[in-house]
């Protein structure tokens, strides 16, 4: 029988790649939750609501409707329609994400659509309080980490292959204040839900995390 999978992390933690090859490897949906919130920064700035603006926030967030395209390789992001998948890829709109989503009116109005994408189970989705809040009963559990300076290198890294510049220590910096921002704040904060699966990624490649996943997966289905 298909699971529901449930992967949480902190930034960077290699968290999209490895659910998008655990969904690809298991014929499986994937969905991506940081997506959502990082629309959510997205729609604020292009509508100047500030990211302290809770009940504007929340409002904002109810009305965006999301849709996802998966092919089994690239996830596609669509927000009223629009295809964002580019424009929530950079750090900024990162951290618009994760300053948004301290809002307890922003979380509310997305997890009713979070829960509504993994009805249907054969699902991989991922975020930070996936198996803590959204998805508390998920069949299989994963907290997915890797050191700070693996997760720092691993986003230069991939903001170097994408033709961005990127410098080292102030990508690790604020990937650093941006853990501190979800570990800490009230509502959902980031932390390993009880049963979740410790992964440390920090030696392990994402096509061996995936493998390892999908064959937990296995063992319960
Ligand atoms: O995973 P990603 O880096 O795209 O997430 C962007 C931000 O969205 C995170 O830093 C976090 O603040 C927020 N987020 C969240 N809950 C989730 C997924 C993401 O609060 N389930």
């Amino acid at each position: 029988m298909p699971v529901r999978i449930a992967i949480d992390g902190p930034a960077s933690s290699g968290k999209g790649t490895v659910a998008r090859l655990t969904a690809r490897r298991l014929g499986y949906a994937y969905v991506d939750t940081g997506a959502m919130y990082r629309a959510v920064a997205l729609f604020a700035q292009r509508r100047g609501v500030s990211t302290s603006d809770s009940e504007a926030l929340g409002v904002l967030t109810a009305g965006l409707s999301f849709g996802f395209a998966w092919n089994g390789s690239r996830l596609t992001v669509y927000v009223n329609e629009e295809n964002i998948s580019e424009l929530i890829r950079d750090e900024a709109v990162g951290q618009g994400a994760s300053q948004v989503s301290i809002h307890p009116p922003v979380r509310a109005a997305l997890l009713e659509q979070q829960r509504d994408l993994a009805s249907a189970g054969g699902v991989v989705m991922e975020g930070r309080d996936i198996g803590t809040v959204v998805l508390p009963d998920a069949e299989l559990k994963i907290f997915l980490d890797a050191s700070l300076d693996v997760r720092a290198a691993r986003r230069t890294a991939e903001m170097t292959r994408r033709g961005l510049t990127a410098s080292l220590p102030q990508i690790r910096e604020e990937i650093r204040i941006r853990d501190v921002r979800d570990r800490t704040r009230p509502v959902a904060p980031l932390t390993q839900a009880p049963g979740a699966i410790y992964v440390d990624t920090s030696s392990m490649t994402a096509a061996e995390a995936a493998e390892h996943i999908a064959q937990l997966a296995e063992a319960l289905a």
